[in-house]
């Protein structure tokens, strides 16, 4: 693999909170590699989210690195943190949300170019008209408000806004989860052409299985905090070594339920509280195959082959 873009190396972010100490990320390590989009799977509250802002430097870490081309971006600051900014963009779940409903088009995709200082005037012009050419949305658009715009446009404006910088990453937290399931597969497809013509590499996060696996080179599943299986894609896929990726695999909805190729496997409880995780392995109270061993001890992340990682003592 290349050298990576983006390295978190045990990461560990806690929030002091006045319940306690809330165990968003315990000793994360992921990486990804220019062009590479790598996807990342989780129950609500398992800390998929953390990790893009992590990734995103919009919030710090309590321990661990992250670099970005080699660079430490945890524990930059002023003109360092600031030069790194563009390299990195997101697009969020709730486009309508996100975009400044006083803002035309056009100012909102021009806003990240004056804060940089990108261009004068007429450059910044055309290149808002490029980048609504570019995620097949009308010149036109820039004129209009966020109000008059599709669900599916509104998120293919946030698209552009986030490419306007020419980043090498762009995280997506979810971002096609708010939309109907056609404008759905159009933006996905969108999303992997600008891949095939930009290089960019993504971070895609969704708690949506099937559409991770769609977009993805690799997938990381992460359970409380932690990651629990990581690998190619079809490895992950096809040789599941982890049960909570055979629970999240098994729950997922099927087109064809008959061709099912996982037995239904179910998950026992809700998610445990970052607050208070389980002893040893984080999934035993949830596990079907949990020993005394896994209430007792705590799992190594460990590789199995050349790259598939799994936290679980049976694998
Ligand atoms: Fe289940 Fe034990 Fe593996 Fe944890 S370590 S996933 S409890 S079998």
């Amino acid at each position: 693999m290349n050298a990576p873009l983006l390295a978190l190396h045990e990461v560990s972010r806690h929030y002091h909170t006045q319940a306690g100490v809330v165990r968003a990320l315990d000793r994360v390590s992921l990486d990804i590699a220019p062009g590479e989009t790598l996807g990342l799977v989780g129950e609500s509250g398992c800390g998929k989210s953390t990790v893009a802002r992590v990734a995103m430097r919009l919030t710090d870490v309590d321990e661990g690195e992250v670099r970005l081309d080699g660079e430490d971006i945890a524990t930059a600051h002023g003109r360092a943190l600031q030069a790194g900014r563009p390299r990195v963009q997101m697009v969020f779940q709730d486009p309508a949300g996100s975009l400044n409903p006083r803002a035309t088009i056009g100012q909102t995709l021009e806003a990240p170019l004056i804060v940089h200082r990108r261009g004068n005037a007429g450059d910044r012009q055309s290149r808002v008209a490029n980048m609504l050419r570019g995620v097949r949305l009308h010149p036109d658009m820039a004129s209009r408000h966020p109000h008059e715009l599709s669900g599916g446009q509104r998120q293919r404006v946030d698209i552009a806004r986030a490419l306007m910088l020419d980043p090498a990453l762009i995280v997506c937290d979810e971002a096609v989860s708010a939309l109907d399931v056609s404008v759905r597969a159009q933006v996905l497809n969108l999303l992997l052409d600008l891949r095939e013509t930009l290089g960019i590499a993504y971070l895609f996060i969704s708690h949506d299985l099937a559409v991770v696996r769609h977009m993805s080179d690799r997938i990381a599943v992460m359970y409380l905090g932690q990651v629990v299986e990581l690998g190619p894609r079809d490895a992950v896929w096809h040789h599941t070594l982890h049960p909570y990726t055979r629970a999240l695999m098994a729950a997922a909805p099927s087109a064809r339920p008959a061709n099912r190729r996982l037995p239904r496997v179910v998950m026992e409880g809700e998610l445990p509280s970052p607050l208070d995780p389980p002893s040893g392995c984080r999934f035993h109270t949830r596990c079907a195959q949990a020993t005394y061993l896994c209430r007792s001890s705590e799992p190594a992340l460990r590789l199995h082959g050349a790259d598939h990682w799994v936290r679980c003592h049976l694998a």
